[in-house]
């Protein structure tokens, strides 16, 4: 918790002597946190919705009010965003990075740089890092460490291309191992969901990129003024957060992303390429209601119990790594899934509020793919051939670096001196929500752990949280 506090710029609405709220902000921290400039009407609608859903927050009081990260365990919130005062996302770069820039003598950033390796003396100590820049080598050295922070998929890949992972596999691809460790790129979890949907609306109150596009009114008032329906974030008008085991002490089991646009409103031109579907069956299932606005509900499998890997296909950096992200492939997550379909279409249903603006789900068509399933939505099997052929990624994926297995408590690398992993990979378990503020928290984290670790002072008031289990390397200050 100190980290999320000292990472976050919180700037709205309460003040400091409410200590109810305020113990769960930080205001001092480079990550700027708002309520999101533009709100589609239909946010507005479902806000009132889930007052009468939301339950408890922590202290067991009803609390309809605030938001997702006061502690509260069941309900429906507007999300807040991490976004700049432009309505832009306020990514670790522009908030953390770009500041200290031209401030700091000690600090060199370069692009379009890809890491290949890391080089490790005889004690196996990490001493360099191989890189490609624009084609030719480099190996700039290190005097202190290395620390990696190439993502899920990036960090593993270049543990692996420098001999860290299974020593057999590495030597059938002619990779030298430095340390035999065959949990390198395995374990690696991701919050699976759908695009349950379309829920037809009969008002045009979702976000509709073709008629926003076709009004230069609205383009030219996110241009000048950084306001207006542009600004959208389009993925949050409500996102809830539902514990079905209350029988465990973990947090919520499903999670659902509520969006006021639906996938098709750019007409089948683009969206089914970025997510990576053929355009046959899409324009089949979607086509007819293309025009139609239309609401998205993104159910989310928090806890997922199926486990992915990815391996090498060859020597070559340059090559991309296999990736099987195995989702669904242990039973419980697909009946999680169905359940928490099921789940919030009993809730539209006993919505009468809803069923004023037409949240329909229309009988036909059915997923081209299902049609031998059921043609009835309220069936299982339907359900789950849906969820198996409609799979998406909620983009999160961890854990391929764990800590416990690859990396030690100060997310040093086991079996090796000087480098450490600092990012998502690093997470024995996934989260139970989205996961660029706990990445940026572990990194707040690591931050101290390495200045402690090297003798520097430990920077304000989370400084506690470190001192345990840290070991100086006084030889080498
Ligand atoms: C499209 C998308 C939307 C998302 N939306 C949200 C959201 O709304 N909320 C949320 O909480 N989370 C969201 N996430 C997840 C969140 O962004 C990630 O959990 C988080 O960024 C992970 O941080 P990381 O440092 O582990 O990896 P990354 O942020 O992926 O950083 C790794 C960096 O290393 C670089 N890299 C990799 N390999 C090499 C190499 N060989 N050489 C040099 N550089 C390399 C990559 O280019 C990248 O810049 C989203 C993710 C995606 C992809």
């Amino acid at each position: 918790m100190p980290y999320f506090l000292r990472a976050e710029n919180y700037q709205e609405k309460y003040n400091n002597s409410d200590k109810e709220r305020t113990q769960f902000y930080g205001r001092n921290g480079e990550l700027p946190i708002r309520d999101s400039l533009h709100l589609s009407p239909l946010a507005k609608v479902l806000q009132k919705i889930a007052e009468k859903q939301n339950k408890t927050d922590i202290h067991g009081e009803q609390d309809y009010e605030d938001n997702l990260n006061d502690g509260f365990l069941d309900g429906f919130r507007i999300p807040r965003l991490n976004i700049d005062a432009f309505g832009k996302r306020a990514d670790t770069y522009s908030s953390f990075l770009k500041p200290e820039e031209t401030k700091r003598k000690n600090l060199a950033i370069a692009t379009h740089v890809q890491a290949n390796r890391i080089i490790f003396d005889d004690k196996k100590q990490a001493r360099a890092v191989e890189v490609n820049w624009f084609g030719r080598k480099y190996s700039p050295r290190c005097r202190k460490e290395v620390v990696l922070s190439a993502g899920t998929i990036g960090s593993p890949f270049i543990l692996l291309h420098s001999g860290i992972g299974p020593a057999l596999q590495l030597k059938r691809l002619d990779i030298e191992p430095i340390v035999d460790n065959p949990e390198v790129g395995e374990n690696l979890q991701d919050h699976v969901t759908t695009l349950l949907g379309p829920f037809l609306i009969n008002k045009p109150i979702t976000f509709s990129l073709a008629r926003l596009m076709v009004n230069p009114f609205k383009i030219w008032e996110y241009i000048i003024n950084g306001t207006g329906p542009l600004t959208t974030t389009v993925a949050g008008d409500s996102i809830g957060f539902i514990k079905t085991n209350k029988s465990d002490n973990l947090g919520p089991d499903i999670q659902y992303h509520i969006n006021g646009v639906a996938p098709y409103s750019d007409f089948g031109a683009f969206f089914h390429k970025i997510f990576g579907f053929e355009g046959d069956w899409w324009k089949e299932f979607y086509g007819p209601h293309y025009a139609q606005d239309a609401v998205t509900i993104l159910p989310i499998v928090l806890h997922p119990q199926s486990r992915g890997r990815l391996w090498l296909q060859s020597s070559s950096p340059d090559d991309p790594p296999y990736i099987d992200p195995k989702y669904y492939s242990h039973p419980q997550d697909i009946q999680t899934m169905i359940k928490a379909i099921k789940l919030i279409l009993e809730m539209i249903e006993n919505t009468p509020e809803l069923k004023k603006f037409g949240f329909e789900l229309p009988a036909e068509p059915v997923l081209p793919m299902c049609q031998n399933n059921s043609s009835t939505h309220k069936d299982d099997n339907y359900w789950e051939c849906f969820a198996r052929h409609l799979t998406m990624s909620m983009y999160h994926p961890t854990g391929t670096c764990a800590m416990g297995k690859v990396v030690d408590n100060e997310l040093k690398v086991i079996g090796v001196d000087n480098l450490r992993i600092v990012d998502a990979s690093v997470m024995p378990e996934i989260t139970s929500g989205n996961t660029n503020a706990p990445v940026i928290m572990i990194a707040e984290k690591a931050s101290d752990m390495i200045r402690n670790y090297w003798g520097l002072p430990i920077l304000n008031e989370a400084k506690q949280h470190v001192t345990r289990n840290t070991t100086k390397k006084k030889d080498e200050l």
